[in-house]
C-alpha cells in the first residue's frame, strides 16, 4: 500500500496528464489508453477491465468510476450535479475503498463513456455523502459543489441552483468530444483543422438542458468564427450559407478582416459526414433571425 502522500502524488501527476491532454485540443480518451497508462515505470490503469469502478491495489481509496454508452448500468451516472453510486455486491473492497474516499475527501475521475470505448474525463470529483442504509453513495460532479454536503439536507432553492449552474460545465466535455468528432476536427466555415484552435460552439446557448449537449445544437468553429458567430457579426442561414455584417463587409483592413471573415460571406458550411448530426435548421433559424436584426 503506497503511503498517503505518494497516493496524492500520483493522483496529481494523473490530473497532469489529463490538463495537458485537454490543453492540446483533446477532449476524448480511448479505454486502451486509460487501461495502458504508464506514470514513469508504474503501470496505473485508470480504469478496471471489466468493472465501472477502478481500485488499484496500492491506494486506500477509489482512484475513478465511469459509464459506458453500451453499459447496462449507464443510468447509474450521468451529468447531474449530484449522482448516486449503489454500493457494489461482488466486491465489497470496492464499498471499502469508496467510504474512504468519502472520509479523506479523495479527489475522483469520473470517466464518461460517449462513445464505445472512448470517454471524457471527469476531474476531481467527490463523494459528498454515504448511506448505509440504503447502500447508496451521492457523488458531486463538479467541485465547486462539494462544499454543499449532502444534497439530501439542501433546501430544493439551492438545490435546484446548484444544479442548474453546474449543468451547462458538466455537459461541456462530452459536447466538445461528440461536435470534434462530428466535424472530423474541422472548422465548419473555414476549415481550418487546428483542433487547439477549435470550439465546439452552441447555436441556442440556452437551450433547455437535452438540447444544451445535442450535436445538432453545435457547431465546430475556430476561435475567430466562434466569436463572431456569438457577437453576431456571422450569420448562418438554417440551409447552411454564411453570412457577414454588412457594416463589416464595407470595412476597410489587413488580412484577417479580408481573408479570415469578408471572404467567408456566401460560403456554404462543411457539414458532418453523418446526417444525424448536422445543425438543426429550426435552430439555426432561430439564431439567424437574431443576427439578421
Ligand atoms: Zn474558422
Amino acid at each position: 500500500m503506497y503511503s498517503p502522500e505518494i497516493e496524492q502524488d500520483l493522483r496529481v501527476a494523473i490530473f497532469r496528464w489529463l490538463d495537458d491532454r485537454q490543453l492540446c485540443g483533446q477532449c476524448e480518451f480511448t479505454r486502451d489508453e486509460l487501461f495502458n497508462f504508464y506514470i514513469g515505470d508504474i503501470r496505473l490503469p485508470l480504469i478496471d477491465r471489466g468493472r465501472g469502478i477502478r481500485n488499484p491495489v496500492d491506494f486506500e481509496s477509489t482512484l475513478s468510476i465511469m459509464t459506458s454508452v453500451d453499459s447496462p448500468y449507464s443510468d447509474e451516472l450521468d451529468t447531474a450535479a449530484f449522482v448516486k453510486y449503489d454500493y457494489r455486491t461482488a466486491e465489497r473492497s470496492d464499498n471499502t475503498k469508496l467510504k474512504k474516499a468519502f472520509q479523506v475527501q479523495a479527489p475522483l475521475i469520473y470517466f464518461e463513456g460517449i462513445r464505445t470505448s472512448v470517454y471524457v474525463a471527469h476531474y476531481p470529483v467527490y463523494v459528498v455523502a454515504d448511506d448505509p442504509i440504503k447502500r447508496v453513495f451521492t457523488i458531486t460532479m463538479d467541485e465547486s459543489l462539494r462544499f454543499f454536503g449532502d444534497p439530501a439536507t439542501l433546501p430544493p432553492d439551492q438545490r435546484a441552483y446548484a444544479e442548474r449552474t453546474v449543468k451547462a460545465r458538466l455537459h461541456q466535455p462530452a459536447f466538445r468530444a461528440k461536435v470534434m468528432h462530428a466535424y472530423a476536427n474541422t472548422c465548419a466555415i473555414c476549415s481550418l483543422k487546428h483542433v487547439e484552435l477549435l470550439d465546439a460552439a452552441h447555436i441556442i446557448p440556452d437551450a433547455d438542458q437535452d438540447g444544451f449537449a445535442n450535436v445538432t445544437n453545435g457547431l465546430s468553429l475556430c476561435k475567430i468564427h466562434h466569436a463572431a458567430y456569438d457577437r453576431n457579426l456571422l450569420g448562418i442561414t438554417p440551409t447552411y450559407v454564411v453570412r457577414i455584417n454588412n457594416a463589416l463587409l464595407d470595412e476597410v483592413d489587413g488580412p484577417m478582416l479580408r481573408y479570415g471573415l469578408q471572404d467567408m460571406h456566401g460560403r456554404t458550411l462543411t457539414l458532418p459526414r453523418r446526417r444525424v448530426d448536422r445543425p438543426a435548421p429550426d435552430a439555426l433559424a432561430r439564431r439567424y433571425e437574431e443576427f439578421a436584426a
